[in-house]
C-alpha cells in the first residue's frame, strides 16, 4: 500500500472548489512518455497551475502502472527542482472499468480515480460508483463519475453514438453515489476525428470542417440543478488545424479530422466546467514535430534528435491550453 500523500500528490478536492470559484478549469493531460511527463511539469511550473495527470488503460498497459506512479513521484521532485515550491499535481485514473482496477490505483498512489459505468444501467453505474466512493473516500482519494454517453475512440474506450447527459438524473445521480464530480456528455468526443463531415459544415474559404457546437444548454440546465458541483469534460481536444497541416506536409495522412473549438471550451471553462481532459491535441503536437524534423533531417537517428523538437512543441501545446483555454495560470 501505498498511499499518494508519500508521494507528494495531492486529490482534486480543494482544486476543483477553487477552480468552481475562480471560473476556471483544470487541466487534466493524459501522459504516456518521459518526454509528455517533463513537458507537462515544465508548463505548469513555468504557468503557475495546478495539473491532473492521468493514466489511460492504454498508458498502463504501454508504460506499466507501476512506473507510471514514479514518473508522477518525479514529477513533483521535478516541480520543485524547477522552483516550485509548493507543486499541486494529481495521478489520476482515467476511464476505469472496474472497481479493483479503481482499488488497485488507490492503493498504489493515485490520489484521484475515475470510474466510468456510463456503458452500464443507470441503477449499475450508481451502485459501482458509490462502491469505489466508499472505498476511495476512505482513503481521501477523489472520484470521478460519468453520465452520458460520449462518442469517439480512446483507447479502450469507444461508443459509436453518444447520449447527451440527462439533466433530470445529475442530482439523484450525484447524490446517491457520492461522486466528487461528474463527466457530462454535451457534444464532446473522443479522438482526432471527433465528426463525421455528415455532422459538420464546411467552410467556404478553408475547406475545412465546422463542428457542430456543444450544448450548452444542458450544460447551463446542469449548473442550475447542481450549483457549485465540478463537471468534467472528456475529449476537449480541439486538433490545431495547423499541427493536422504540418503532419499532412509531411507525409502524414489525417483528412478531416476535426475537434471542438478553443473559444467554446473557453467558454465552459467560465462556468460549471473544472477539468478538461486534453490528448488528442498532444499526440499531434508529438507527432508534427517528429515528422518535420524526419523530413529535414532524414539522417537523424538518434532518438534525442527528434524527441527534443517533440518535447518542445507538446510544451508550447500545454502552455498555449493553460493560459489561452483553461485559465488556469497563476493559480498557485
Ligand atoms: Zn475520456
Amino acid at each position: 500500500m501505498t498511499s499518494y500523500k508519500e508521494l507528494g500528490l495531492v486529490n482534486t478536492r480543494e482544486m476543483f472548489a477553487k477552480a468552481v470559484a475562480g471560473g476556471y478549469a483544470i487541466p487534466a493531460f493524459n501522459f504516456n512518455t518521459l518526454e509528455q511527463m517533463q513537458a507537462i511539469v515544465q508548463a505548469a511550473v513555468e504557468t503557475k497551475s495546478p495539473v491532473i495527470m492521468q493514466v489511460s488503460k492504454g498508458a498502463r498497459n504501454y508504460a506499466n502502472g507501476t512506473i507510471l506512479r514514479y514518473m508522477a513521484q518525479g514529477a513533483v521532485e521535478y516541480a520543485k527542482e524547477l522552483g516550485c515550491e509548493n507543486p499541486q499535481i494529481v495521478l489520476h485514473l482515467d476511464h476505469g472499468d472496474s472497481f479493483e482496477l479503481c482499488k488497485e490505483c488507490i492503493d498504489n498512489g493515485f490520489s484521484s480515480v475515475m470510474f466510468d459505468g456510463s456503458s452500464l444501467p443507470y441503477e449499475e453505474n450508481i451502485r459501482i460508483t458509490k462502491q469505489v466512493v466508499e472505498y476511495a473516500h476512505a482513503h481521501d482519494v477523489t472520484v470521478e463519475a460519468e453520465l452520458g454517453v460520449l462518442a469517439g475512440v480512446e483507447d479502450e474506450v469507444q461508443a459509436e453514438e453518444s447520449h447527451y447527459t440527462k439533466p433530470e438524473e445529475v442530482v439523484d445521480f450525484s447524490t446517491r453515489s457520492g461522486c466528487d464530480s461528474l463527466a457530462i456528455s454535451i457534444g464532446t468526443s473522443h479522438g482526432a476525428y471527433k465528426f463525421t463531415p455528415e455532422q459538420c459544415t464546411r467552410d467556404p474559404k478553408t475547406g475545412k470542417l465546422v463542428p457542430p457546437p456543444l450544448a450548452f444548454d444542458i450544460l447551463h440546465e446542469i449548473e442550475k440543478k447542481l450549483p457549485g458541483f465540478p463537471n468534467v469534460l472528456h475529449g476537449s481536444s480541439s486538433v490545431p488545424q495547423d499541427e493536422v497541416d504540418t503532419i499532412n506536409a509531411h507525409g502524414g495522412k489525417l483528412p478531416d479530422a476535426v475537434g471542438i473549438p478553443e473559444e467554446q471550451l473557453r467558454e465552459a471553462s467560465k462556468s460549471a466546467v473544472c477539468k478538461i481532459n486534453i490528448d488528442s491535441d498532444i499526440r499531434l503536437a508529438m507527432t508534427a514535430a517528429i515528422r518535420k524534423h524526419f523530413d529535414e533531417k532524414p539522417g537523424d537517428f538518434d532518438p534525442r534528435q527528434y524527441l527534443k523538437p517533440a518535447r518542445e512543441n507538446m510544451k508550447k501545446m500545454y502552455i498555449h491550453k493553460i493560459v489561452e483555454v483553461l485559465g488556469s495560470n497563476d493559480k498557485l
